[in-house]
């Protein structure tokens, strides 16, 4: 016997014991699979002379064996070689999934199979062994897989007449959890198979037992065995708008790309014109655990004329609406076109462009008419939305600068741009905003407070790509932005302004002893009337915020960008008096106090501060005088 490879077994551990209440999912990934086998071998056929089939051989067969406890699925479809069965069965290469899984099976977070395609080795939920026979339809021989679970699996040589593949389930005994035998009952069967696999594009094929009047008699019944097909066969992309509901569309996204929630929003639309196809396309209401990673592949399963060419063609979406999942169906692109030709089909460029006006016009209308649906999508995928304004150097600002949401201090709640510039008072040209980690803790910013008290309205960034955003757009109708905490805001009249030019003047060496005492850390030490309540807080100037440089200096490069930092003091507190007095009376005691005040600067703007101990020490010595 061979043993798993270990994640294999580890997945297939979490299989046999789950507590997942959804194991009739099982049903639906091995149909699915069968379908894909059965899509390669007819696209091979399509493309390659010397596969020839028979289009009407085409299905995929259920076969239930109550005494025996056997549930059997059979395909038409590629079939699978010795190696393939090893490979495909013996492991799995989606070792990401796997530990995602396991970490929230441990959490007994029941929802968690169905994110994924858990595949094959769901059937061992339901299944206590698992016997597959196949022939790849490029050999002769045809070979068994077969297993218990965990301990492993045997591969031998087998008798099959045609190729595909047959599966081969023994399902569990009745426990007092769970009624296995539900899973060889064919009118549940049925109804599963209408639940979750009605649109496949092959016939479904079960034995089963219909109620018909005897022949030659118009009261008697009797009861007959016949094939029957389960499926409708009609891809739900297909199907007339007007005759889907909304469950329909539900159970396709939840089967069709591993959900185990219903789409927030479902675009189903059909083009005729310069290029025609039919699309149907989903907003997911929450982000896949991998979409903020270098794993996630964005894309669209591509059909021509209901044929899977590709899987996730990701030509067919922009970056910034990644998030998107669908199908598009077009019956002018060619089958025998590979990736590269693809890449510049005018068709599919056509069609993508189309998608993208779609998808954003759906949005805006979701901002207009639902704010709370969109808000809940924006707070899912709103940061992709910002990266797309910010990447590309700002290529597609403009189309999606009106997406995008920030807190307001005014209305204390998501605001767009358009909105808060709706809201500015005649004359008013500046939108103002303030960075920090938390909603609260901008609030809390020294620099915040006095900007509120004159009435202007602030924008919190609480995103570390906010700034960045800002500084991407650069100004909004005409607007130009200003962070609260920067050098050049300018909330003081003319007389205020030279009030402070004079006393910034006339204590000139006090602040450059300042200065020194920091040991040139800060570019400037001066008075301020920005603060209001608190006595200092720190400025930047120039491109690179104090909110950038935090940003800058977690990514893992050696490079240390900072930003050119100025100490300010708030000119009406009763800080500024004692600092006088002391620069004249008592110069070391200065020296402390501007220590201090410094290192509270920085830990309001969430820096650290380089000599804790000390500034501890200083502070202690303080308070116990
Ligand atoms: P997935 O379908 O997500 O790749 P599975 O564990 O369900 O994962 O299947 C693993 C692989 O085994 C498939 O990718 C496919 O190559 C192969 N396979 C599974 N079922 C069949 C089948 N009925 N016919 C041919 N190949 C199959």
């Amino acid at each position: 016997m061979k043993q798993f490879k270990a994640e294999s077994k580890r997945l297939l551990d979490l299989m046999i014991n789950s507590i997942y209440t959804n194991k009739e999912i099982f049903l639906r990934e091995l149909i699915s699979n069968a379908s894909d086998a059965i899509d390669k071998l007819y696209y091979r056929s399509l493309t390659d002379k010397d596969v020839k089939i028979n289009k009407k051989d085409l299905c995929i067969k259920l076969e239930l064996d109550k005494e025996n406890r056997l549930l059997k699925i059979s395909d038409t479809g590629i079939g699978m070689n010795k190696d393939e069965l090893e490979n495909n069965l013996g492991m799995i290469a989606k070792s990401g999934s796997l530990k995602f899984k396991e970490e929230n099976e441990a959490k007994k977070d029941v929802n968690i199979i169905g994110q994924f395609g858990v595949g094959f080795y769901s059937s061992f939920m339901v299944a206590e062994s698992v016997e597959v026979v196949s022939k790849s339809y490029k050999e002769e021989k045809a070979y068994k897989w077969t297993s218990k679970g965990a301990e492993g699996y045997n591969i031998t040589e087998c008798e099959k007449d045609d190729y595909g593949t047959t599966i081969t389930l023994k399902i569990k005994e009745d426990s007092d959890e769970y009624n296995y035998s539900d899973f060889l009952d064919s009118y549940n069967i049925e109804s599963l198979v209408k639940k979750y696999s009605d649109y496949v594009r092959y016939p479904i094929k079960m034995n089963v037992t219909r109620r018909e009047l005897k022949k030659g008699s118009d009261s008697e019944y009797e009861d007959v065995l016949k094939e029957e097909t389960l499926n409708s066969m009609i891809p739900l992309w297909k199907k007339d708008k007007k005759k889907i509901k909304e469950e329909e569309y539900n159970s396709f996204y939840q089967s069709k790309f591993y959900d185990y929630q219903d789409p927030l929003k479902v675009i189903h639309t059909s083009v005729e014109g310069m290029t025609s196809y039919k699309s149907l396309l989903f907003i997911p209401a929450h982000a896949p655990y991998d979409y903020y990673s270098k794993e996630y592949e964005k894309g669209l399963a591509l059909y021509s004329n209901g044929v899977l060419i590709m899987d996730k063609c990701s030509d067919l979406l922009p970056d910034y609406f990644g998030f998107v999942k669908g199908v598009v169906d077009s019956d002018d692109l060619s089958l025998n076109i590979s990736r590269e030709i693809l890449q510049q089909d005018r068709q599919l460029k056509l069609i993508a462009s189309n998608i993208e006006k779609k998808i954003k016009s759906e949005l805006e209308g979701m901002l207009k008419n639902e704010r709370d649906k969109y808000e809940k999508f924006y707070k899912e995928f709103g940061m992709q939305l910002k990266f797309g304004i910010y990447n590309d150097y700002g290529m597609h600002k403009d189309e999606l600068k009106d997406l995008i949401l920030f807190y307001s201090s005014n209305d204390k709640k998501l605001v767009t741009l358009k909105e808060y510039v709706s809201n500015m008072k005649e004359k008013e040209d500046t939108i103002y905003y303030a960075c920090g980690e938390t909603i609260d803790k901008v609030d809390m910013l020294p620099q915040v407070e006095k900007v509120k008290d004159k009435g202007y309205n602030i924008l919190y960034l609480t995103e570390y790509v906010d700034e960045f955003v800002i500084k991407t757009l650069i100004e909004y109708e005409g607007k130009k932005f200003i962070n609260v905490c920067e050098n050049n805001l300018d909330l003081d009249t003319e007389e205020e302004k030279e009030e402070l030019n004079k006393i910034n003047e006339e204590n000139k060496d006090m602040f450059s002893l300042m200065k020194e005492t920091l040991n040139n850390e800060v570019s400037l030490v001066r008075f301020t009337h920005r603060l209001k309540n608190h006595p200092v807080c720190l400025v930047s100037e120039g491109p690179v915020s104090i909110e950038m440089q935090k940003v800058f200096n977690a990514m893992p490069t050696d490079e240390n960008i900072n930003a050119k930092i100025i100490l300010e003091v708030n000119e009406s507190h009763p800080i500024a008096e004692k600092l006088k007095a002391l620069y004249n009376e008592d110069k070391e005691k200065f020296n402390e106090y501007t220590k201090i005040l410094y290192s509270q600067a920085r830990l309001i703007e969430g820096l650290s501060i380089d000599n804790p101990t000390e500034i501890s020490n200083l502070i202690c010595d303080l308070l116990s005088k």
